[in-house]
């Protein structure tokens, strides 16, 4: 199939609006195995299942008949979550453009700006579509009107549709092939690859999809990461249709699945460029390793259950190059593991798999941000854990500055409204804010309404502390935390009251303080009832 037939797109759309049913709908009508249609065949772990939420992006290939002439169009789901924001923008990177979902009832939300904004800069084609207008809250005229209006996207013959019963959906395929432009690669210059997804696979190994820029990639090829100069050998390559199905080669502006002789997820860094051994190119513009933001402690309840732990934890980060895992030992809580995620869904979801899939009992501690030491050298450290926080003596001596992560969407405290009904508004905050019950207290405040969205914004310096927890006398290190000075007294009080309910009573007295640098700030007795 010439570069001319095909097309490479994506959906991007808030969490719920439907982008999922969509992708199963529109393979419908692609020619696809019937029997995958029903259970959504892009989600494919469970948990994204049950969350209804997709974690790792997964792509398709459909073939479809468009005036006469056979066309391969390719599929790339997004991540469907605000910590995955990195990955959406990569794998918009693997296409020419896409459909902007919006649901009919709820209207435009914080991830469709978000998104918006992401595929707007990458210069792709957008085809804004409205989706659930079977619903009977459907207003299908406002939010088109919120569409117009805010994204300047026209929508005169804009495609208002329904995933789920299939309503219009027809209309999709064509307006792609007419919209969006075909890829412009070309198979003569050197190899030049974008790879924008990858999973573990336990017989197969690693497996990348890669988007081809330029050039032909063939089984047998040798092939070089951009990023860590690493080589490898094309075992497999092939399309997703949608289950892997060889091909022996991909061409400039084809889409496809990649297997070689990859070890570990961690080696697929996502948005790395590769080229044909001894043949370098530029690397592909906005490549960044992932990057952990939130921190936690995690520690198996029984501690005989540490190696099957550890086991489970290896084989579960095999297919998640996000996550970065370190050993880390609590006086507390015994032997355990500090891991790092993109966010705290993702944290979230790392759990529940722990639990779920392999059966894990285990304690997460408080998560914390990455926050950033400036030593009066000129040098910096960062630090993911209250216990690498430094001493009051080292405070004095040798570092000048304490800097903290700040997320913002946009520029600083913006109000803008879409329309009547909704207001878009732009903060920069700490990060820390964020990981912890941020997204939980804006629904229930907003009575389930407000979406939100962040991005990194660098470090700020920032006046903060690391407050101990001390059981009579003692500080149990598994519960000290960093905190803003500001929080030290309220967070401080809370903490040690809910220590007293849960403390069991002893036989002699408790005393439980939080405490700061050697100054306790909040405390709590507990004494012995005798009867
Ligand atoms: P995603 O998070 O964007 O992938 O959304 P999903 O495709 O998982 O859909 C979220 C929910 O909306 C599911 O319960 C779907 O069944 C439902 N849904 C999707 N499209 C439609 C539609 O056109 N009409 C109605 N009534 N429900 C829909
Ligand atoms: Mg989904």
């Amino acid at each position: 199939i010439p570069a001319e037939h095909i097309r490479n797109f994506s959906i991007i759309a808030h969490v719920d609006h439907g982008k999922s049913t969509l992708a199963d709908s529109l393979q419908l009508t692609g020619t696809i195995n019937k029997h995958h249609s029903h259970n959504q065949v892009l989600d494919k772990l469970t948990v994204e299942r049950e969350r209804g939420i997709t974690i790792k992006a997964q792509t398709c290939s459909m073939f479809y008949k468009y005036n006469d002439k056979q066309y391969l169009l390719n599929l790339i789901d997004t991540p469907g979550h605000v910590d995955f924001n990195y990955e959406v923008s990569r794998s918009l990177a693997a296409c020419q453009g896409t459909i902007l979902l919006v649901d009919a009832a709820q209207g435009l939300q914080a991830q469709t700006v978000a998104n918006f904004w992401l595929a707007y800069n990458q210069e792709l084609s957008i085809i804004p579509v409205v989706n659930k207008i079977d619903l009977p809250a459907a207003d299908t005229e406002r939010v088109t009107k919120q569409i117009q209006s805010t994204f300047e996207l026209d929508t005169a013959n804009i495609a208002l549709i329904s995933a789920k019963t299939g309503l219009n959906v027809e209309k999709i395929l064509p307006n792609v092939i007419e919209k969006i432009p075909h890829p412009t690669g070309d198979v003569n210059e050197p190899l030049k690859a974008l790879l924008f997804d990858s999973w573990y696979d336990t017989y197969v190994g690693v497996v990348c999809l890669m988007a081809i820029v330029n050039g032909k990639l063939q089984k047998g090829d040798k092939i070089v990461s951009a990023y860590s100069g690493q080589k490898y050998e094309i075992a497999d390559i092939g399309i997703m249709h949608p289950e892997q199905v060889p091909t022996g080669y991909l061409h400039a502006g084809q889409v496809g699945y990649v297997i070689c002789n990859m070890k570990v997820a961690t080696e697929a860094h996502i948005g790395d460029t590769f080229y044909h051994f001894k043949s370098p190119v530029d690397p592909l513009p906005g490549f960044e390793p992932a990057k952990p933001m939130v921190f936690a402690g995690i520690f198996p309840i029984d501690t005989n259950e540490f190696t099957k732990l550890d086991e489970s934890i290896a084989k579960l980060t095999l297919n998640d190059a996000s996550v970065s895992v370190q050993k880390e030992t609590s006086i507390a809580l015994g032997q355990g593991w500090r891991i790092g995620f993109l966010g705290t869904l993702h944290m979230d979801v790392f759990q529940q798999r722990l639990e779920e899939e392999y059966d894990a009992n285990v304690i997460i501690t408080q998560p914390t941000v990455p926050y950033k030491i400036i030593y009066r050298d000129g040098t910096s450290k960062l630090i993911r854990n209250p216990s690498e926080f430094p001493e009051p003596n080292e405070m004095s001596h040798k570092i000048v500055e304490l800097h903290e992560p700040m997320s913002r969407r946009g520029e600083q405290s913006e109000y803008n409204y879409l329309d009547e009904t909704r207001v878009i508004m732009r903060y920069s905050m700490p990060l820390a804010e964020i990981v912890t019950d941020f997204h939980d207290a804006l629904k229930s405040r907003s009575s389930g309404y407000a979406s939100f969205d962040y991005e990194d914004m660098g470090y700020q310096q920032s006046d903060i502390v690391k407050m101990n927890v001390l059981i009579n006398k003692k500080p149990v290190d598994a519960l000290s935390a960093i905190l803003h000075r500001s929080q030290v007294s309220s967070v401080g009080k809370e903490w040690t009251k809910k220590l007293s309910e849960v403390i069991p009573k002893q036989l002699y007295e408790v005393v439980i303080q939080t405490a700061v640098g050697g100054k306790v700030v909040a405390r709590e007795t507990l004494v012995t009832q005798v009867i």
